[in-house]
């Protein structure tokens, strides 16, 4: 059976993990630690189906995490590897908590550390950092730009104390999403511009996320030349944290078309929700691919697809076939592993999807399956 057959064979809505594809990806992310020696972390902020960790765990050093949550979660499925986290502030019980399962825990500003350090200097055995603000961004997206104009996400440099280092190993910056090596490569002179200078007495650097190492066109050369010259230049360990290049394009989202109308132009429901399974759709926004379809007018069918929920805003797109769709038809949306299980919801009761992963041999397995005491159990 080819894979788009497996696929329409499963119930809907589901999201399908692609073994095949992650492995590729994770096998991408092994030779940067070979090549560099560098330490690579999964973000779980952006995929989180811990039944691969095992998996991931062969492959790279370790999870990052946002939270006593995550870090949890890392810290008891990744099996031995390394846990960091960051957080833009700790509670205090959470504090005591995250001792116990982290390796490294990055604070976000002087004020948290000094509240923290008593507590964190009688654990010689975790490292502490600091996330800084290197003041340079290419996100052109606000939401997604950790350097917009008051945002609080790490130090500036005007408000870096420098006398209060004692006990800080390291620094973390995460400034980049989406992105191609040619910007951390300019992202990395800011940051030297401003904090090269302690740099030197650093053990280790951060470089973050959104890199986008994985996608097909990505300068893994550079990124490797990157890291080797900082590496170097400091003699600092390098840890980068992606979270969407671990799981790019190794997951998909199957839904059945329920209904079809016309309003101007033809609208078809389908099973699935863009503001509960998707939200980065309405969020971003950006327009997800189906397989077999185009840009509206591209081929002859040209549909608006939407969700069989309330919100008049719950539409996924238009697109267009070269069928008429029917009621039941299956599609298939791509990329769909990362940002996607973390943060959908049962917002008007509509149902998670169930979570499938395809194996390597081709063979579908259910890893989890959501009714509707996973709607009533939370409110
Ligand atoms: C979101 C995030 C990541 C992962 O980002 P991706 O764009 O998914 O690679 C890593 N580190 C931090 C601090 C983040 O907030």
């Amino acid at each position: 059976m080819d894979i788009k057959n497996a696929l329409k064979a499963l119930p809907t809505p589901s999201y399908v993990i692609d073994e095949t594809a992650l492995i590729k990806n994770l096998e991408t992310l092994s030779y940067v630690e070979k090549q560099t020696g560098c330490h690579v972390l999964l973000a779980q902020k952006a995929f989180s189906a811990y039944r691969l960790y095992p998996l991931i765990s062969e492959y790279i050093s370790g999870t990052t995490a946002s939270g006593i949550f995550e870090a949890r979660l890392g810290h008891e499925e990744m099996g031995n590897k390394q846990v960091h986290v960051f957080s833009p502030a700790y509670k205090d019980q959470d504090f005591d908590e995250l001792l116990g399962l982290c390796d490294h825990i990055i604070f976000n500003s002087f004020s948290q550390w000094k509240h923290f350090r008593t507590k964190a200097l009688e654990h010689p055995e975790i490292e502490f950092g600091l996330r800084i603000n290197p003041e340079y961004s290419e996100i052109e997206t606000d939401i997604y730009n950790p350097c917009f104009t008051g945002s609080r996400l790490g130090i500036t440099l005007s408000n870096f104390e420098e006398h209060e280092l004692e006990g800080i190993s390291g620094l973390h910056f995460h400034t980049m999403c989406e992105q191609g090596a040619d910007t951390l490569e300019r992202t990395l002179e800011a940051v030297e511009q401003r904090f090269g200078k302690y740099l030197y007495n650093m053990k280790w650097i951060n470089f973050g996320g959104g890199h986008h190492i994985t996608r097909p066109d990505y300068d893994v050369e550079l990124l490797i030349k990157c890291i080797n010259r900082i590496k170097d230049k400091y003699d600092v360990q390098v840890y980068i944290e992606p979270g969407e290049a671990i799981a790019l394009n190794a997951g998909w989202l199957i839904t059945t078309v329920l209904d079809i109308t016309k309003n101007g132009i033809d609208i078809a429901i389908v099973d699935t929700s863009a503001a509960c399974h998707m939200p980065d759709v309405l969020e971003m926004p950006y327009r997800p691919m189906i397989v077999g379809s185009e840009k509206p007018g591209v081929l002859p069918f040209t549909y608006k697809l939407g969700a069989p929920t309330c919100l008049a805003g719950d539409v996924i797109g238009d697109y267009s076939f070269n069928k008429p769709l029917s009621v039941g038809d299956k599609l298939i949306f791509t990329d769909m592993a990362i940002y996607s299980m973390v943060k959908n919801n049962t917002f008007n009761g509509m149902p998670l999807p169930s979570i499938y992963l395809l194996k390597q041999d081709g063979s579908t397995e259910l890893l989890k399956e959501f009714g509707y005491e996973d709607f009533k159990s939370r409110l």
